[in-house]
């Protein structure tokens, strides 16, 4: 398989449909080589690193946050365009994944009126999995109340119930990851991010792929959806 890809993407999906997992996983795929590899671009983690990082944006992200608001959708396109265009930012990318925006039909639009030419989407990977799925992987996660590592307790437990084996911390589930939250997180996405598959599936960019499958199938099928 060629290892170099050249595709500037966004992955959609439910929460926990592994879209964050993979797109980690794409970006690792061919490094050591200095053209090949994407820019795993997740919008979480990016305001996160701005609002530390004390630049600009970060502290006009940081008042909408500390008066407990949400940024607004302009302020986070600024962040992903600095990051696609400054070369430094990138590297040798090829190009990047864009995980956990856009969200709603609103910021899809404005996304596309911010990239445009070189920098304008080439595809958008929707990851399917049937929601019953999505409650049971959410449901099992304990998250490792000292180092973060996430476990499940199915797919992926600890050799000890509820002790991290990378740490030996205490385990806990995240109060957004009860049953309760999870049927709002589902709600939320069904009623604000599934229009932007008809969105993007007029034009013309949208690949859907079978996201309840072992994670390493999921992997291989997405590289060839990405070539
Ligand atoms: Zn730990």
């Amino acid at each position: 398989m060629n290892s170099s890809l050249t595709a500037r993407c966004v992955f959609l999906g439910a929460p926990g449909a592994g879209k964050g997992t993979q797109a980690k996983r794409v970006a690792q795929h061919g490094t050591g080589e200095a053209e090949s590899g994407l820019t795993h671009i997740s919008t979480g983690d990016l305001l996160r690193e701005q609002v530390a990082s004390g630049s600009a944006l970060g502290a006009e992200a940081k008042t909408y946050m500390d008066a407990g608001k949400l940024v607004p959708d302009q302020l986070i396109i600024d962040m992903v365009k600095g990051k696609i265009e400054r070369p430094e930012g990138l590297g040798g990318s090829a190009g990047w994944i864009l995980d956990g925006f856009p969200r709603t039909l609103p910021q899809a639009e404005a996304l596309d009126t911010n990239l445009s030419g070189e920098n304008a989407l080439t595809h958008v990977i929707s990851f399917a999995v049937p929601e019953e799925v999505l409650m049971g992987r959410l449901t099992g996660r304990r998250t490792c109340s000292k180092c973060g590592a996430i476990w499940h307790i199915e797919h992926k437990p600890t050799s000890k119930d509820g002790v991290c084996d990378q740490c030996g911390g205490d385990l806990t589930q995240r109060s957004d990851d009860r049953p309760e939250a999870i049927g709002k997180r589902l709600e939320v996405y069904r009623s604000q991010t599934a229009p932007l598959l008809a969105y993007y599936g007029d034009r013309g960019v949208l690949r859907e792929i079978d996201a309840n499958r072992s994670p390493d199938v999921v992997f291989q099928e997405l590289l060839t959806h990405m070539q």
